[in-house]
């Protein structure tokens, strides 16, 4: 068996990727999900990965979520934050809630699901943690304060987590996607995608979850042991920083 894997947000999208790559690759993965047990159990079905649900915005759930993992399939070495939402409106029109929502599932997640496997990390000495943000993190966008905010929140979470646990051979980076052929970007009007979306990616198409489960792969592996506090962007060049 090799090492454990869990992934947030495991069983549809990117996550879904991510948790196949990495079972691909020989991991034991657990994929986290928050309610759609009918993608969850089809996922479970076609892949063979175990699935777990819990409300990663929910510190509680995430400590009883990975101690049922751990039982199951032994200590996490590899944590995956993938889980996340979109609440979009202006800023002069957003509520509390839209904003709590946001930032508690994006950002508050990573301290639940981190805070909670960070110990077994150091006295283990090793882990990889890998978080995934969003090019809108990084350039800012319109109608998304508060996705924006949670996703540059996870960069300097990174940057902190990374420097503490670097001597106790963990580390912690981030990969920020541009536009993902997600069901989401994929519902977009072919006309709006054609003439508004890949004008702006030099690279000319939008980028597949496989790159994105790649890119997790790659810096899960023990061989990318020499980088911590990163944020690999995976955009087809679309913003360059
Ligand atoms: P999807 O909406 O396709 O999938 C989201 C997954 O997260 C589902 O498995 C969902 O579970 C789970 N999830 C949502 N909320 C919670 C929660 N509170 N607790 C546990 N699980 C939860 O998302 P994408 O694949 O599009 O996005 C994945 C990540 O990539 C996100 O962090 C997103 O912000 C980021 N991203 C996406 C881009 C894109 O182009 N798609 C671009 C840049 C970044 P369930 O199935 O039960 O609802």
């Amino acid at each position: 068996m090799g090492r454990v894997a869990v992934v947030t947000g495991g069983t549809r999208g990117i996550g879904a990727a991510i948790s196949i790559g990495l079972k691909d690759a020989g991991y034991s993965v657990a994929a986290n999900y928050a309610g759609n047990d009918e993608a969850a159990n089809s996922f479970k079905a076609e892949t063979g990965i175990s699935v777990y649900k819990w409300d990663v915005s929910d510190f509680d759930a995430c400590k009883e979520g990975l101690a049922a993992v751990e039982a199951d399939l032994g200590p996490v070495e590899i944590l995956v934050n993938n889980a996340g939402i979109t609440r979009d409106t202006t800023l002069h029109r957003m509520s509390p809630e839209q904003w709590r929502a946001v930032v508690s599932t994006n950002l508050d997640s990573l301290f639940n699901m981190t805070r909670n496997v960070i110990e077994g990390m150091r006295e283990r000495g090793f882990g990889r943690i890998v978080s995934i943000s969003s090019i809108n993190g990084q350039k800012g966008q319109f109608g998304q304060a508060n996705y924006s905010a949670a996703k540059a929140g996870v960069a300097g979470f990174t940057k902190a987590v990374a420097q503490e646990n670097a001597a106790k051979g963990i580390t912690v980076n981030v990969i920020a996607p541009g536009y993902i052929g997600t069901e989401m970007v994929r519902a977009v009007p072919e006309e709006v995608l054609k003439s508004k979306i890949l004008p702006q990616i030099p690279v000319g198409r939008l980028g597949e979850p496989e790159e994105i489960a790649r890119s997790v792969v790659f810096l899960a592996s023990d061989e990318a042991g020499f980088i911590t506090g990163s944020t690999l962007t995976v955009n087809g060049g679309q913003y360059m920083i």
